[in-house]
Formats: C-alpha cells, structure tokens, sequence
C-alpha cells in the first residue's frame, strides 16, 4: 500500500475525498493541485504512517517509507529545477501537520527545512539577496529548535528563547520591526540561536538534510500526542487513533523583499457571514507573522482597508501610503487571487479560509479549508449559497452545526447600542452571549446586586454557585478551556476570560486597565461573542428568529420527520419554546409547581398528615393552585399536546430540614415540634433515587394521583368553556411492572371519568408512561396493551442502567473521562450502544402489541444532536427538550431524515 502521496505540477495522487487518509491539509493541497491553482510540489505522508510510528518507533517508520519519500523528494526537485541539500542550488521544504480535522495551532509546522551554512551562503548567491538567504535560515533555526528540539520557555514567566534573543538584538540596534535587521545581524542571531540550543540542550544543530527532515517528520507524528493536541482531542472527542499527516512542500518565500509577501484571506466574512472577500497580508514576510503579528497586518481589499481605516482613525491619506491594501499595491496578484477565492468557494461549495504567498511577484496558494465562523454567519452563509443556487437546500440544512445555534439564543447586545459603547479590554470569547451588571469581585457577593458580573483573576470550583448567580463571568486569567470558560460554557452563561489587561486588586475591590480605574458596583457588559468587555449598561434584546435563522428552521421543518416538543413548567418557559418552535410539550413536571413559597406550606401539610383524611384536606388546598398553574401552560400551549408527569421525587425533598423551618412548620399546624421531626426522620432513605418515588407515591398515596387529575382535566374544560383547545396527555412515572402501571391508570381514569359526570362535559386526553427503569423497557409490550404512549426518561434509564448515581456520579465520571473508560458523560450524550439497546427494545416490544404507540424522549438527551439522531432512527415520534435547545433538535431531525 502507498504510504506517501505526491502533489504538484497540475497533478495529483490524492483528492480531497480523502481527508481521512492524507488529512484536510493533504488532500486540499492534493485538490488544488489537479484543478490548476498554483500550489508548490510536496508530498503528504499518511496518517497511517503516524499510526504506524506510534507502534512500532522512529527507525522502523523510516525503514518503511524511505524509498517512497526520497523518490517524492526527486519529484519535487524535478518540478522546482532545484536540488535538496545541493549547496548551490538548493530545494527547501516546510514540513507541515495535518489531522483530518483543522485543529488550529494545536500541532507544529519547520519552514526552510534543507538549510545549513553552506547552503546558506549558495541561496544568498544564487538570489544574490544575502538578506533574505539569512531571515530564512535564522527562522528555520528558531522553528527547527522549537518544534524538533523542543526548546521551549523554562517557566511560566519566560518567553521563547528565541524570541528574548531578538528583542535583546533590537533594543541593542535600536530598531523595532524584523524587517530592518541587517545582513550582519541576522548572522548573529543564527550564531545566537546555535549557540543556545548548544548551551540548553547539549546539542549541536543538525547541518544534514535528511537528518533535519526525519527529525521533523517525526516531530510533527509527536506533536499528535503532545499535551495540547490531547486536550483538544478529548475536549472534541476525537480518537487518539485518527492520527495526524506531514505534508512536505516546496518553500516559497514572502520573505525575499518588497516584491514579496503572505497572508490568509476569507471568501466571506467569517463573523457576519457577508458575502465579502476579506483578509490580511505583510510585505517581506513569512509563515504565520500574519497570524503572529508581529507587524501590523494590511487588508487585501481596498474596501476592508477603508473600512479598517475608520476603525482604527486613521486618515484616508496616511492609509492609502502607509497600508495599502492589495489591492492598490499590486492590482494583477491581487486580481489573480481574486479569481482563485471564487474558483475555490465554487469548487468546494463553501466558505473557504485560504493561505498563499507571494514570491518575488509570483503567487502562491498554500492551504485552503472550509472556514470557522460563527454560528450567525454560519447560518447566513449557509442560507446565502443555497439562494446563490451553488447548493441545494439539503445541503444547506447540512452546512449547520447543530449545537452552534445555540450562540444565536442568548439575549444579544442592542446593535445601535454596541456602536455607541466604549470598550474596556479585549479577552477570550469563552461562552457566547452578552451579559450585563455590576461588578462584584467575590463568588460568594454575587447575589449582592441584582444585575452582577463576576469579575476575579481566575475562579475555581468553590466560585460556583457565584457564577451560576452572576450575569456573565469575567476572569484576568486562564484560556478557552479554563476552569471559568468550561462552567460558563456549561451554565449556557456569558463568559470571557483570559482578558490579561486588567488588574485585579481583590483587597481594594478595584478593577484597573491602564489608567482607568473601575470599583466593585461600576457597571459593565461583556461581550461573550467577541471577547470585549465594555464599559456600563449596554442595551440588550432577546434574540429573535428571524432573518437566515428562521429560514433555516423552516426548511428544516420541510425535511424533519420527527417532533420537537420542549421540557417546559411554566406558562413562561411554554411561550419561550413555542417562539423557538416547539411543537407541544413532552414533559412538565408538576413538582417544581410546589417548591413556590405559598405552596411548599400545603405540600408540607400534606406529606406530614398522619391521616388520609388530614392529607386529603391538603390537597384540597393545593388543588386549586395546580389548576391555575395548568390552565396557563395549555393556553400557552393552544392546540398543541402537553404531556404532564404526576409527582414524581421523594417526599423528603419538600420537607424543611432546618430547625427554625421545622418550628415555624409545627407551630402552623397545631402539632409539637418533635412529631415533625419523628416525620422528617421517617422519610429519610437511604437510596432516595431507589426509594419511596414516582408511581410508588401514587399507588401508597392515591388520593395524590386523584387531585392531580382533577387539576389537570378541570383546567382542560375550563379552557374547553373558553374555547381554547387542550390536549392532555397524563404520564406516570417510574413505572417498572403492569400492575403499578394499570394501578394508576385506573384512578386516572376513575377521577376524569367523575368530573366528566360532574361538570356535564368531556374532554379528550391520553395516558401513558414513562420508560426509565429498564425492567419497563423490557416489559414494554405488555405495558403498551395498555398505555396510550411511552416517553424514554432517559435520565434515570442511564441511572439505573449504568448503577450510576446520578448525584454522586461527580466523583468518578470526570476521572473515568480522563482515563478513558468513558469516552463521554453518558447523562450528556446517550449511551447509545448499551441504553440505547433499552431504548430500541422498548420501542419495538411497545409497538409489537400497538403498532401505533405514540413514543418519545423526554431526558435532557433529547437536546443533544447525536442523540436526537439516534431517536430518529429508533423512529420515535417526538423529542422534548429544553426551550433553548428546540431550534437544535428542529435542524437535527431535518439533517437525521435528510
Ligand atoms: P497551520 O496548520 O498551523 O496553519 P501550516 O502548516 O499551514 O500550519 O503552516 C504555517 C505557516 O507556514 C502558514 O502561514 C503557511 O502558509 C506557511 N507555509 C507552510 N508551508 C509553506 C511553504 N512551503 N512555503 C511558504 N510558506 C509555507
Ligand atoms: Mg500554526
Ligand atoms: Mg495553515
């Protein structure tokens, strides 16, 4: 089997189908190649190969793929006229990493690979440009030792060796940009940097070409499991075993003076999804100084650089002389790669990110992938190509990222207000959304104001009820995956960290960026979109789905086969949902109705009654609250099914706990102190999830189940009279055999049947159960002889499934992730493979006695797009969700049936 694959020359081995093998890099280069845009020869060896090296070591990798490179490298030299290692004519390479996935900057990348002191003196002759012979060779060394020979800062404190090594020479010289050294200092900074890697690691740098270039291919196979490429593998649960590609390329050089350049460009705007080619460049530069800025990068677009101009109050003169774009300064490469943006998007029918260089008036492309963006120009560009007519709406729909949407859900800035707002500092964009509120600088003062954010220098899992408190979360400290980014990410709240210009004074409470000073109760708002933290109250609107956005969801409806209905309590919550789309309600849960203050009171009465008497008459007080409670979500509900669960936890989760409660709680019911307390203790289980819960309360406590009936069928005729359509559907929980099931049903049925007598009047309604202990699911063709629908309460089916607590699962499940035992947490994404089996079975024995069982999802799996996948295919006839998460599951069951 081929091992290496070449490119170059209008040819190619590979296509860009092949990512898996040759990586994205790889295979686009390989793409380009054979469509006739000028990309530089190189090879691509596998990601196999790296597969391969993992197994079996550095020598008997080489041993396997040494004929083909070396024939790759005669390949290259053959197109290029140049020779590798040849000291008068030499062939330089960049030797280049390349998952199947852009994993940006998490791998490592050599340029000018072939270099040494002999070579050196040849290219200087031969371009008779000593500068640019020298510029290179100096990076090569920098980047060689960094990446191959691993010299890396000491401490956290320290910068880059090398890098100390330049700014010490430019303060010396007295110069400021990379571009004024001279010949005679880039030859002291090779003699430097040699000289360094000597002292700190022992080494001699290696002058062999071939020695220069295993050491890179080898470098680039460990960088796939170096701690950052680990971290972002497992934050995005891709497997160690994909393994990365090397690509291998001829070098061009942006560095070879004032006819030469690099630079990245967009075919559209990646943060507003506008249809304009963007970008940045730098003249006499190489490789990622762009990216690095190490100079202030100029626009590729005379438009982009007026519009960069006003940003940065810049004179329209000063601009068009000192940054000027492309565009003005060298119009035919500039129209050149004009034409290659729109050959590109055609080609690969989306927004593309591309990288080239400009080699002494000669263009180059070197990379092109699919852009990141942000989900608002996601959905704008997915929209805009299918209107373009360069897709179809299929594969438009399949162009969104499910869970990306859910940046287009939180409240949003007003934009009139952001341009008129004055921007503090620049962070991370941790968590999107846009939070307002006055600063507080302690987790444990957030509740102080009613509007906080959280501003610390890092925050720790102490802080967390804090955060969860605050608007939006601040910290000085930390990256895109501190502890700060991934709770807020969690929490769905607003977050930016790592913003390293503020300073933080915890014992004065100040908050200081250069010379301004701000005071805990100052007013602030954070954008979590950009990562700009901008000074006081910034106007927010609720996101609305409009625009692209609700075309997208209505195309979506188009294709979906499946429902989407939400988890919704609330007559609020029901509104929320239905905006979003829902399509009626999987699951209300009737005891969040009694935690309300005025409420908690009669449901104590009633848990503590010794007496079916004294508990019936507490009921009697509830009764008419659940009533209210129900008559506002079937409103907000008009016309739509609303799937409501009879009381479900353990009863000692509403009793107080807390003396004073208890004595406020005996003194209201005539009873002595210690009765309660014997009450509070009797209700204490040791397996409170396993315990005295769901349809067990109402078969030991059926006067429970009587009243919740009544409340929801009186509120569906109230509506009735009103002229308002109600569809209830009655879901018991926790059912594990026939009998507990038909038990409930029975009282169900008996309490509607009473109140149809009472108030002359019927109502249609539906009852059904829940399936979450397993013992159901496998039981489920003798239950579905009987109930009228099945929801999968896949929370407590992956409890009871795995033996895992869910409260106390914290303790081991993060190690288990670590580790490797579980790839993800299963009460996040459904267990597919082992749940997922119950799930099937429970659908299929249910339908096998009612072939027409209505059967749905109503855990928090049913937000989440693979799981939300897997329902489609297990042919369930709704999910419910979250309000904020039914857009998501909207496009899902339109992508899944697509
Ligand atoms: P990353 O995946 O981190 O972007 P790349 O492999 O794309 O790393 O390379 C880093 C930089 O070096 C990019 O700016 C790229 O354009 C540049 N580069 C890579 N190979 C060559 C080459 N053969 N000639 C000139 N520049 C190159
Ligand atoms: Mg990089
Ligand atoms: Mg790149």
């Amino acid at each position: 089997k081929a091992r290496v694959f070449s490119f170059g020359d209008k040819k190619a081995d590979g296509n860009s189908s092949m990512k898996n093998l040759l990586g994205g890099k790889g295979a686009n280069l390989a793409e380009m190649s054979s469509i006739g845009i000028p990309v530089p020869p190189g090879f691509t060896i596998t990601t196999e190969v790296c597969t391969e090296y993992n197994a079996l070591g550095r020598e008997a990798v080489i041993d396997l793929i040494k004929e083909e490179v070396k024939a790759s490298i005669a390949s290259i030299e053959a197109v290029m006229g140049t020779e590798f290692g040849n000291k008068k004519n030499p062939l330089l390479v960049s030797v280049r990493s390349g998952a199947r996935v852009s994993m940006p900057g998490m791998m490592d990348t050599v340029l000018n690979l072939g270099m040494n002191d002999e070579v050196v003196l040849g290219l200087a002759k031969k371009t008779k440009n000593e500068a640019f012979a020298w510029d290179s060779y100096r990076r090569f060394i920098q980047m060689y030792g960094g990446v191959v020979l691993g010299m890396k800062p000491e401490s956290k404190e320290d910068i880059d060796p090398f890098e100390e090594i330049i700014e010490n020479l430019k303060e010396k010289r007295g110069i400021q940009l990379d571009t004024e050294f001279s010949v005679q200092d880039l030859q002291d900074l090779v003699f430097d940097f040699k000289d360094v890697i000597r002292k700190r690691k022992g080494l001699i740098f290696p002058s062999d070409p071939w020695e220069q270039l295993w050491g890179a291919v080898m470098a680039v196979f460990n960088s796939w499991n170096g701690d950052r490429a680990v971290y972002y593998r497992s934050m995005n649960g891709y497997p160690a075993d994909w393994g990365t590609a090397v690509n291998v390329q001829a070098m061009v050089y942006g560095n070879m003076g004032n006819n030469s350049g690099t630079g990245v460009c967009f075919t559209r705007d990646a943060g507003t999804g506008e249809n304009v080619f963007n970008g940045e460049y730098l003249i006499n530069a190489q490789g990622e100084d762009v990216v690095a800025g190490v100079r202030t990068p100029q626009q590729i677009t005379k438009l982009g650089s007026q519009r960069w101009a006003e940003l940065a109050k810049i004179e329209e003169t000063d601009r068009a002389e000192n940054y000027p774009s492309l565009e003005e300064l060298m119009p035919s490469i500039f129209e050149e790669l004009n034409e290659y943006q729109d050959i590109l998007e055609k080609h690969y029918r989306d927004m593309q990110d591309m990288e080239f260089t400009i080699q002494d008036g000669k263009l180059w492309i070197l990379q092109t992938r699919n852009g990141k963006r942000t989900g608002a120009a996601m959905v704008k560009i997915a929209m805009d190509l299918l209107k373009e007519g360069m897709i179809n709406e299929k594969e438009a729909l399949l162009l969104v990222e499910p869970n990306k949407l859910d940046e287009l859900l939180h409240p949003v800035f007003d934009p009139q207000a952001l341009k008129r707002a004055t921007t503090i500092a620049q962070g991370l964009p941790a968590s999107p959304g846009a939070a307002t509120g006055k600063i507080v600088f302690f987790a444990d003062e957030a509740g102080k104001y009613k509007n906080s954010i959280l501003v610390r220098i890092e925050t720790s899992p102490e802080d967390l009820e804090g955060m969860n408190i605050a608007k939006g979360i601040l910290t000085a400290r930390g990256g895109m995956t501190s502890h700060a980014a991934v709770v807020a990410r969690g929490m769905g709240k607003c977050c930016i960290s790592g913003a390293g210009a503020l300073k933080i004074n915890y014992k004065k409470r100040t908050l200081t960026v250069g010379e301004h000073e701000y005071h805990e109760g100052d007013w602030i708002s954070l954008n979590g979109s950009t990562g700009n933290i901008l000074e006081g109250k910034v106007a927010t609107i609720e996101p609305e789905l409009s625009g692209e956005f609700a075309e997208i969801m209505s195309l979506s409806d188009k294709y979906a086969k499946m429902k989407v209905r939400t988890n919704a309590d609330s007559p609020k919550d029901a509104k929320v949902a239905r905006n979003f789309g829902a399509q009626g309600i999987g699951l209300t849960r009737t005891e969040h109705m009694f935690f309300e203050l005025d409420r908690i009171k009669a449901m104590r009465e009633m848990i503590l009654a010794d007496t079916v008497k004294g508990r019936k008459q507490a009921l009697e007080d509830l009764l008419p609250m659940q009533r209210s409670d129900f008559e506002g979500i079937f409103e907000a509900m008009e016309g739509l099914a609303v799937t409501i669960r009879l009381l479900d936890p353990p009863l000692h989760e509403f009793v107080p706990h807390q003396l004073a409660t208890q004595k406020d709680l005996a003194d209201e019911m005539h009873i002595s102190l210690q009765a309660v307390k014997n009450k509070v203790a009797e209700l204490e289980e040791f397996n409170p999830m396993l315990g005295h819960r769901g349809c067990r309360l109402g078969n030991t406590y059926p006067e429970i189940t009587e009243m919740q009936t009544r409340a929801i069928i009186e509120a569906a005729l109230n509506l009735k009279e009103r002229g308002i359509i109600c569809k209830p559907e009655i879901m018991i929980p926790l059912v594990g055999t026939v009998k507990e099931y038909e038990a409930q049903e029975t009282i169900v049925r008996s309490t509607a049947n009473l109140i149809f007598e009472e108030r002359n009047d019927t109502v249609e309604y539906l009852v059904g159960t829940m399936i979450e202990i397993p013992r159901a699911a496998l039981m489920a063709d003798k239950i579905a002889e009987k109930a009228d629908f099945f929801s999968f309460g896949t929370n407590d089916l992956t409890q009871m499934t795995f033996g895992y607590s869910r409260d106390d699962a914290g303790k081991f499940l993060p190690i288990y992730i670590e580790k490797g035992i579980l790839k993800v947490d299963p009460f996040e994404v459904l267990d597919q493979e082992g749940v997922g089996q119950l799930v099937k079975i429970g659908t299929e024995r249910g339908r096998s006695t009612k072939p027409n069982l209505k059967v749905g999802i109503c855990g928090e799996h049913g937000g989440e797009p693979s799981s939300v996948e897997f329902c489609y295919n297990v042919g369930m006839d709704y999910v419910s969700c979250s309000p904020y998460r039914v857009p998501i599951a909207r496009l899902v069951a339109a992508q899944a049936a697509i």
